[in-house]
């Protein structure tokens, strides 16, 4: 007899199914794949199906049909399925057009509620963090995750592995400005993700500001603002000033309130790996959400095919934890190497497990051959790099509606995940001041189709050093977007390992420089070369080896066998021991065209 049981209608949303069921929903997906069907997060599978997946998944829970509860009751109930799930913090992306003040926003509502003095500071950029509000009129004070999302193929890759993590997309615009492409952009991506929204309408200090043009814009693109009888809360705000903000953070959780999003806070954690990056000193650090359960630290992982043990855990603040909950995003030192962005963790039982559920996790992805791995750990490594999708600003120009159309649905198609054309502005006629103050400012190139550039604005153009590009044939204007596009990809790293040196001995560690010495072990070692060192098979730092000594000689190489000194130039003092391994290698950037 199961040991919990759970109603469902005839048809159930698979994501509803997933939190009902409190599995990762990629969990529920894959099982669907092995059934032979491929169903996304936003489709519904019958009640048998239902049945079965859960019977597959091995789950202690029996489900028993509804067949007359309609859809809409289920998607209320979806947080009150088990008795012991608790209350957990909304979690918020921030999306919006580039300068309308998304970052300012960010800073202001992070600012305005971190303690001064506070470890680690709060200039550190970090794609999440967590805020302890006050609602007004209310005593208690309640916490908000907020994601920061770099580029909105991130949100992309949030929803798709489909954690269902974000309660909330709030969409900032500056109320001097009004909508633009990448507005309009957030507002398609958060109605095609199916969350709520609430409008931020920045810069209400600016003289130009007009929040009625604003509501006016909203309400034609599906966006019906509250007083024009919709639904979606337009909040007036000054990131600069602070004025409005608290309002906003009130209506972020009024607005979240009436979903009482629950997860279970206690047994072993699940959640999502939202960025990675190597740490001099710390080894690979994970960014990391979790989704349900309880975070410890010592806890074996697994994330994808990456396994570790949460040596450390500290919050977004730079506060070291021992235990973190759900909605919390935390920072975990101790994966073996890194993770990749998107990733769902999960916590096992012991390394053994996590080593096995790790290569199993290999051995899918190696097998399905399918690119968008590939393109998850790109992104991964343009993300920890520069934090965001490298995107070419453009301005498009075009004589006749027709041919801008055929201009921008052409620009689209040479995207990849990693570079992509973002049209800042477009529109048809020939080349104004206006255009180009906006490719000033948004650092674009301008491209002209079929249209005049008038010489008094040629001196603007060379003065302001604003690129300007005119065409008359399509192909050529891609080509040359396509070469701008190639420039921003960020090159292919490509490591080489050379050999392994186990430390027998270190005899000076000083805060910029180990001198060590031991065996080579594996290969042939040399220098000058970089080294990662490693302990009990985890890499803790990322070093550079410089000198090389065979007695009092200084040699080139070491080879396999062979006792060497080995002079190390390290940023930050590492504790190196006896037993410690230094693995060799060379890394070499490689440019790429697309
Ligand atoms: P992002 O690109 O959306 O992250 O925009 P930023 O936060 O970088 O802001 C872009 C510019 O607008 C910066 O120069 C900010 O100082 C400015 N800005 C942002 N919010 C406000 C605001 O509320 N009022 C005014 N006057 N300027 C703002």
């Amino acid at each position: 007899m199961a040991s919990a049981t759970i109603e469902i209608g005839a048809t159930i949303n698979v994501g509803d199914l997933a939190e009902k069921l409190s599995v990762p929903v990629t969990t529920l997906i894959g099982e669907l794949f092995k059934n032979g069907m491929m169903i996304t997060v936003n489709e519904t599978v019958d009640f048998d199906t239902a049945q079965i997946i859960v019977g597959e998944l091995d789950l202690d829970i029996e489900l028993i049909s509804k067949k007359d509860a309609p859809d809409e009751v289920i998607k209320r109930e979806k947080s009150s399925i088990d008795p012991n799930a608790v209350e957990r913090p909304p979690v918020i992306a921030v999306m919006g057009h580039v300068d309308h003040g998304k970052t300012s926003l960010l800073d202001k509502i992070r600012g305005g509620h971190v303690a001064d003095g506070e470890s680690g500071g709060i200039t550190q950029h970090i794609s999440a963090y967590q805020i302890d509000h006050t609602v007004k009129g209310s005593k208690d004070s309640r916490r908000i995750t907020f994601l920061d999302t770099p580029g909105h193929e991130a949100f992309a890759a949030l929803r798709e592995h489909g954690a269902l993590l974000t309660d909330l997309v709030v969409i900032v615009v500056a109320a001097d400005d009004g909508i633009k492409p990448q507005t309009l952009e957030a507002i398609r991506f958060a109605k095609k993700a199916g969350v709520k929204i609430i409008v931020a309408a920045n810069k209400m200090d600016k003289e130009g500001a007009n929040l009625d043009r604003l509501k006016g814009q909203l309400s034609e693109n599906q966006l019906m603002p509250e007083d024009y009888g919709g639904d979606i809360a337009v909040m007036p705000v000054s990131a600069m000033t602070g004025k409005g903000v608290p309002e906003l953070i009130d209506m972020i959780l009024l607005s979240t309130d009436v979903e009482e999003l629950k997860a279970l806070d206690k047994g072993p954690a699940t959640g999502l790996v939202i960025e990675s990056r190597m740490e001099t000193g710390r080894g690979p650090i994970a960014v990391a959400l979790v989704e349900h359960g309880e975070l410890k630290q010592g806890d074996f992982l697994v994330a994808g095919s990456v396994y570790g043990k949460a040596r450390t855990i500290h919050d977004t603040n730079g506060s070291k934890i021992k235990t973190a909950g759900p909605s919390t995003p935390v920072l975990i030192s101790g994966f073996k190497s890194l993770p990749d962005f998107g990733d769902v963790f999960e916590v096992v039982k012991s390394e053994k497990e996590a080593i096995k559920i790790a290569e199993k996790n290999t051995a899918e992805k190696d097998n399905s051959g399918k690119s968008s791995n590939v393109s998850d750990s790109e992104l991964l490594r343009i993300i920890s790099q520069k934090n965001k999708l490298q995107e070419l600003n453009i301005v498009v120009k075009a004589d006749v509606q027709g041919s801008l159309t055929s201009v921008l649905d052409s620009l689209k198609t040479i995207g990849t995940s990693e570079v992509a054309v973002r049209v800042v502005s477009s529109g048809v006629g020939a080349i104004n001041d206006s255009d180009l103050y906006t490719a000033s400012t948004s650092d674009a190139i301008l491209y002209g189709f079929h249209v005049a550039f008038p010489q008094g604005l040629k001196q603007t153009a060379s003065r302001d050093k604003i690129s300007v590009r005119l065409y008359d044939v399509i192909y050529e204007l891609l080509d040359d977007a396509t070469q701008e596009l190639s420039d921003l990809l960020a090159p292919e790293v490509i490591e080489k390992d050379l050999g392994r040196l186990k430390v027998k001995k270190v005899f000076k560690t000083t805060q910029k420089e180990i001198i060590t010495g031991g065996e080579v072990t594996v290969g042939t070692i040399a220098a000058p070369a970089k080294v990662k060192i490693t302990r009990d098979k985890e890499v803790i730092a990322e070093v550079e080896a410089t000198r090389l000594q065979r007695g009092p000689q200084e040699v080139k190489m070491v080879e396999k066998g062979e006792e060497c000194g080995v002079t190390i130039s390290t940023e930050s003092k590492i504790n190196l021991q006896e037993g410690d391994h230094l693995e060799f290698f060379t890394r070499e950037l490689k440019e790429r065209t697309l």
